[in-house]
C-alpha cells in the first residue's frame, strides 16, 4: 500500500488565522499531541516572524522526536539562518522555504520578473541545503501559476537540492479535477520529479480542500498538508482528520495508508479547539458533536437493529470514549496519577498535586468525572503561566433577578500582587461581570465575541467560556472552564487579558510578516 505523509501546519497556517494567539507552552502541548496523533511532519511556526515564534519552534524541535519538525522561511538568507538556529536541535532538521510563482503575486507582491523569481528560489534552496538535510520548496499560489513556468522553476530547484516540492492552492480556487491534473502534468513533465516528494496544500474557500488534497494523492502526491479541525486563514485549510479517516474508511477504493493513529483524533481535535478557542461546528465531519448522532426515527430504528445500517465510522475508531471513568471523590492519588500517564500526560509532582486538588474539588460537585473533564484539568496544569505576573480571579458574586439590575462584585489579584475588589452593573449578568473586570484592568477593552459551551454531556457538565476581546487595539482570545458559566466567563476574560500581558512582557512581536502559502 502506498504511504501518504501527513504534514501538519496547525501551529503555522492554523495559528496564523484571525484571533488565534497561542503561547509557547500551549504550542508545545499541541505539538506533543500531534506527535501522538502520528503526524509525519509538524510545521511548528515561522521562526523569523517573531521572537515568540522562534522560541516555540526551538522548544518543539528539541522536544518532539517521532515526528519531523519544520519551520517556514521566506526565500532569503536571514530567514534561513534564523530557522537553522531554531531547528538545529531537531532529530531531522527540515526547512520549508517558499516563494510566489503566480503572475499576480510576482508582479504586484514581489515586483520581480519570472527570471528573477527563478534565481531567488534557486539561491534560497542552495543556501538552505548548506544547513538542512531536507528542504521543502513551496511555489506560493502554485495553482494560479503558469504550468510551463512551474515546470521550469521546479526543474531548477530540484537541481539546487530541494527534496520536497509543495504545490499549494493558496487561495482555495482549485477544483479536484484541475488540481489532480496539475499534479499529473508535473509528474510527467518535471525532470527528476521521482527523486523528490510532491506535496499538496489546499485551502477551503470553496469547500473543496479535502477533495482537492485527495485528488492530488490520486495523481502522485505523497504528502498532504493541512490542520486539525481545518482551522486556518479565511475558510481554513484541509482538515487532516477528515483526510486520514477518508483514506482509512475507503481503503478499498484508494489503497493508501497514512500512519495516523486514528485513536488520537478526538483528543487532538479537542485540544486544538480548547487552546485556540475555535469552536468545532456540531455537524463537522469526524469530530463534530453530532458526527455520530442519529436523530430521525427511521435511522434510529435501523441503527438499533444493526449499527451498520447508518454508521460508516464508529466513535471508537477516533478514540471517542463515552463510558464514565471509575474515578470519583474517593479515588486516591495513585489511581489519579496512573490515569494521567495512560492519557499521555507527564506532570511533575507539583503539577500533579495541583491537578489532584482540582480534581477533588470537582468530584465534590460533579457526580461523574469523565475523561473530557480530566483532559481539561491536566491540560490546564501543563500550560499554567510561570514567569509573568498576571491577574488571578479570587471571587465573583452576581446579584440577578428578572426585576433587578444585575450587579457583579469581583475580587482579583492584580499583577502587582495586590488584591482589589470592584463592583459594577450591567444589562445582564455577564455584562455586569465584564463591566466590573473592565474597571480592574488597565487598558481599553472591547468585547468582540463571547461564547459558552459545555464540555461533555449532562446537567453537571463543565462550562467553557471563550472571550474574544481587543485591548488597546490588539485582539486577544481567552478561555477557561468552571462548573458555573459565570465563573468560567470571568476567568476567560482575565485569561484574554493575561495572554495580552504575557505577549507584551516578552520581546514585542516583530512586524508580522504577511506572506504565506
Ligand atoms: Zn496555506
Amino acid at each position: 500500500m502506498r504511504r501518504i505523509d501527513i504534514f501538519d501546519t496547525t501551529l503555522r497556517d492554523g495559528e496564523q488565522s484571525a484571533g488565534i494567539n497561542l503561547n509557547t507552552a500551549e504550542k508545545l502541548e499541541i505539538a506533543k499531541q500531534l506527535e501522538r496523533f502520528g503526524a509525519t511532519i509538524i510545521e511548528a511556526g515561522f521562526p523569523a516572524s517573531s521572537p515568540g515564534d522562534f522560541e516555540a519552534v526551538q522548544r518543539i524541535a528539541n522536544t518532539v522526536k517521532n515526528s519531523t519538525v519544520t519551520g517556514l522561511a521566506r526565500a532569503m538568507k536571514s530567514d534561513i539562518e534564523t530557522s537553522w538556529e531554531a531547528l538545529r536541535g531537531a532529530e531531522q532538521p527540515h526547512l520549508h522555504v517558499f516563494l510566489a510563482t503566480s503572475p499576480i503575486h510576482m508582479e504586484y507582491k514581489l515586483q520581480k520578473t519570472p527570471d528573477q523569481v527563478v534565481d531567488i528560489a534557486v539561491e534560497a534552496v542552495k543556501y538552505a541545503r548548506k544547513f538542512f538535510p531536507t528542504v521543502q520548496w513551496s511555489a506560493e499560489d502554485a495553482f494560479r501559476s503558469d504550468w510551463e513556468f512551474l515546470v521550469r522553476i521546479i526543474n531548477q530547484v530540484i537541481v539546487a537540492g530541494a527534496t520536497v516540492i509543495n504545490i499549494p492552492d493558496t487561495v482555495g480556487y482549485a477544483t479536484p479535477k484541475e488540481y489532480g491534473a496539475l499534479f499529473k502534468f508535473l509528474k510527467e513533465n518535471v525532470t527528476g520529479i521521482d527523486k523528490v516528494k510532491l506535496s499538496a496544500h489546499c485551502h477551503n474557500d470553496l469547500g473543496m480542500a479535502v477533495a482537492n488534497s485527495i485528488a492530488a494523492i490520486e495523481n502522485g502526491a505523497e504528502q498532504v498538508e493541512g490542520t486539525i479541525n481545518g482551522i486556518g486563514e479565511r475558510a481554513g485549510n484541509a482538515a487532516l482528520e477528515e483526510i486520514a479517516v477518508a483514506l482509512h474508511i475507503r481503503k478499498d477504493f484508494y489503497g493508501f495508508e497514512t500512519g495516523i493513529n486514528l485513536q488520537e483524533i478526538k483528543r487532538t481535535s479537542q485540544l486544538v479547539s480548547q487552546l485556540t478557542g475555535v469552536v468545532i461546528q456540531p455537524n463537522k465531519a469526524i469530530v463534530g458533536k453530532n458526527a455520530f448522532a442519529h436523530e430521525s426515527g427511521i435511522h434510529q430504528d435501523g441503527y438499533l437493529k444493526n449499527r451498520q445500517t447508518y454508521e460508516i465510522i464508529t466513535p471508537e475508531l477516533i478514540g471517542d470514549k463515552t463510558e464514565p471513568l471509575a474515578l470519583g471523590k474517593h479515588s486516591g492519588r495513585h489511581a489519579f496519577k496512573d490515569r494521567a500517564i495512560t492519557m499521555g500526560f507527564e506532570l511533575n509532582d507539583e503539577k500533579l498535586n495541583q491537578a489532584f486538588a482540582e480534581f477533588k474539588k470537582l468530584a465534590d460537585r460533579k457526580k461523574e468525572i469523565t475523561e473530557d473533564d480530566l483532559f481539561v484539568l491536566f491540560t490546564d496544569q501543563q500550560i499554567k503561566y510561570k514567569d509573568t505576573p498576571v491577574y488571578e480571579l479570587k471571587n465573583v458574586q452576581v446579584q440577578y433577578g428578572t426585576a433587578n439590575i444585575p450587579t457583579a462584585t469581583v475580587s482579583a489579584v492584580e499583577p502587582s500582587g495586590e488584591v482589589i475588589t470592584v463592583a459594577a452593573t450591567g444589562a445582564g449578568s455577564v455584562e455586569a461581570i465584564f463591566n466590573t473586570l473592565e474597571q480592574l484592568v488597565t487598558g481599553e477593552v472591547h468585547i468582540l465575541d463571547y461564547r459558552v459551551t459545555s464540555i461533555g454531556k449532562g446537567r453537571d457538565a463543565l462550562g467553557e467560556a471563550v472571550v474574544n476581546l481587543s485591548i488597546d487595539g490588539e485582539v486577544s482570545i481567552g478561555r477557561d472552564v468552571a462548573q458555573d458559566v459565570l465563573e468560567a466567563s470571568a476567568k476567560a476574560y482575565l485569561n484574554a487579558i493575561n495572554r495580552h500581558l504575557m505577549k507584551t512582557a516578552s520581546p514585542v512581536r516583530a512586524a508580522v510578516v504577511t506572506e504565506s502559502n
